[in-house]
C-alpha cells in the first residue's frame, strides 16, 4: 500500500464543503488523551462556542461524537419512547429519515407530505395536529438538503407550542449558514453537522436539548435503545460537572477541527456569516439567470446555502458534473429520489460560500453547458455574477 494524496477539489456539493487549510492544520497537533486536563479545557469552550452558535442557554449543547444522522438518531432514540405519537414533516430526503427514525425508536409517526421542492404549510401541519391529539412531538427539516427548501423554524414551533408538542429540528445544513435561533423559537432538540455550514471536516454532530426535552428523557419509563447515543450515559463524558469519567474515546483530533472552525466563526461573527451566505447566493443566482437556468424552488422559501437548479432538456446531468469534476475539479452534487436526474444541487456552504467559487462555479458551468450542445454565453453569466458582487 501507499499513502493516499488526495487531488485538491472546490466542493460546491451538499457537503462536505471546502475545509480551511486553517481546520486541517488545527487537526494535525498533537493528540491527547480524551481525558487530559487540557483536552476537558478546550470541550468545555466547544461547548460555549456552540451555544453562540445554537442562540440558546441550553446545558446540554455538546458535539456527538459522529456524523449528523447520529445526531438524528440521538434526538429521536432519547426523546421517543414506545408508542409515542410523532408528527413529522416530510418535503424531501431528510423528513423521509426522521420517520424511519421515529418508527425504529418504537413510536408511530403520523406524516405530513409536502411536495418535494413546496415548503410545508402550516395550514397543513396545523390540521394533523389537530387530528392526533395524543401527538408528544412534531419533527421537522430547518433546511432540507434534497431540494433546497427553507422552512419558517419559528412558526411551526409556535405551532408545536400551541398543540402541547416538543419540536425536534434538523439543522444540519441550517446551522452556520441562516439563522437557527434556539431558544428565541423554543426548539426543545436539535442536531446538525460539522461538515455543511461549519466547513469542518465531516464526523461530528452538534447537538442541543431544552430542560424540558431533558424532563422528557428523565421520565422514560424504557431504557433509551442504544447504549452509545443514551445521552444519560453521554453525559458522564461531556458534562463537566462532578468530573468526567470514560464513555467512549472522543475524536480528539476531529474535536480540534470543530474547535477551530468555532474560533474562525467568532472572528467573522455569525450575522456576518449568515450575510456572506445570501450575498453568495444573490450573486449565483444572477448567473444562473444569465445561463438561463432555473431554480426547483421559489423565491420565498430558497435556501442561500443550498441551490437546486433544473437541468436543461436534453442535457445529461451526470454528464456535465462528471465533466466539472475532471475538467475544473469542481464537484457539484446530482438530484435524490424523486429529483435524481432533474436537478443539480449547488452548495454555498461555509468556506464555499466565496466569490471565487461563485465565479468558478458559474464560468465552469457555462463551459460545461456549451460542450453538451447548450450554447450559452459564459462571459455574460459572469459579468452578472460581478454585478452583484460589486453593488
Ligand atoms: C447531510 C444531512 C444529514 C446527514 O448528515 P450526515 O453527516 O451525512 O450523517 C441530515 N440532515 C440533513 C438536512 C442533511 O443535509
Amino acid at each position: 500500500m501507499q499513502s493516499f494524496i488526495p487531488q485538491k477539489r472546490t466542493l460546491m456539493g451538499p457537503g462536505p464543503s471546502d475545509v480551511s487549510d486553517r481546520i486541517l492544520e488545527a487537526m494535525a497537533r498533537p493528540t491527547l488523551g480524551h481525558l487530559d486536563p487540557d483536552f476537558q479545557r478546550m470541550m468545555e469552550e466547544v461547548k460555549e462556542g456552540l451555544k453562540d452558535l445554537f442562540q440558546t442557554q441550553n446545558k446540554l449543547t455538546f458535539p456527538v461524537s459522529a456524523p449528523g444522522s447520529a445526531g438524528m438518531e440521538t434526538c429521536f432514540l432519547n426523546l421517543v419512547e414506545e408508542g409515542d405519537t410523532v408528527v413529522v414533516v416530510r418535503n424531501g430526503v431528510f423528513g423521509m429519515r426522521m420517520t424511519e427514525n421515529v418508527i425504529r425508536a418504537g413510536g408511530k409517526a403520523v406524516t405530513v407530505d409536502v411536495e418535494w421542492g413546496k415548503a410545508p404549510q402550516l395550514a397543513a401541519v396545523e390540521a394533523v395536529l389537530e387530528d392526533n391529539p395524543d401527538a408528544k412531538i412534531l419533527a421537522f427539516v430547518h433546511a432540507e438538503t434534497s431540494t433546497g427548501v427553507w422552512a419558517d423554524a419559528a412558526a411551526l414551533c409556535a405551532l408545536a407550542e400551541k398543540h402541547g408538542c416538543l419540536t425536534i429540528m434538523d439543522a444540519v445544513t441550517s446551522l452556520g449558514g441562516i439563522p437557527v435561533l434556539v431558544d428565541e423559537w423554543g426548539v426543545d432538540a436539535v442536531y446538525s453537522g460539522s461538515q455543511k455550514c461549519l466547513s469542518c471536516t465531516p464526523g461530528l454532530s452538534p447537538v442541543t436539548l431544552s430542560e424540558r426535552a431533558l424532563d422528557k428523557i428523565r421520565a422514560r419509563k424504557t431504557p433509551v435503545r442504544s447504549w452509545f447515543l443514551d445521552l444519560t450515559l453521554v453525559m458522564d463524558y461531556w458534562d463537566g460537572e462532578g468530573g468526567r469519567s470514560y464513555h467512549h474515546t472522543a475524536p480528539v483530533n476531529a474535536l480540534y477541527a470543530l474547535h477551530e472552525a468555532l474560533v474562525m466563526l467568532s472572528e467573522e461573527g455569525l450575522e456576518n456569516a449568515w450575510a456572506r451566505h445570501m450575498i453568495m447566493h444573490e450573486a449565483l443566482a444572477a448567473g444562473f439567470e444569465s445561463l438561463g437556468l432555473k431554480f426547483l424552488v421559489d423565491a420565498e422559501c430558497r435556501l442561500p446555502q443550498l441551490n437546486a437548479v433544473v437541468v436543461p432538456d436534453g442535457v445529461d446531468e451526470a454528464s456535465v458534473r462528471a465533466f466539472l469534476l475532471k475538467e475544473h475539479n469542481l464537484e457539484i452534487g446530482a438530484g435524490l429520489g424523486p429529483m435524481a436526474g432533474k436537478v443539480w444541487r449547488i452548495g454555498l456552504m461555509g468556506s464555499s460560500a466565496c466569490e471565487e467559487n461563485v465565479e468558478l462555479c458559474i464560468s465552469a458551468l457555462a463551459d460545461a453547458l456549451n460542450r453538451h450542445q447548450n450554447p450559452v454565453d459564459g462571459a455574460a453569466a459572469l459579468k452578472a455574477v460581478q454585478a452583484v458582487l460589486e453593488s
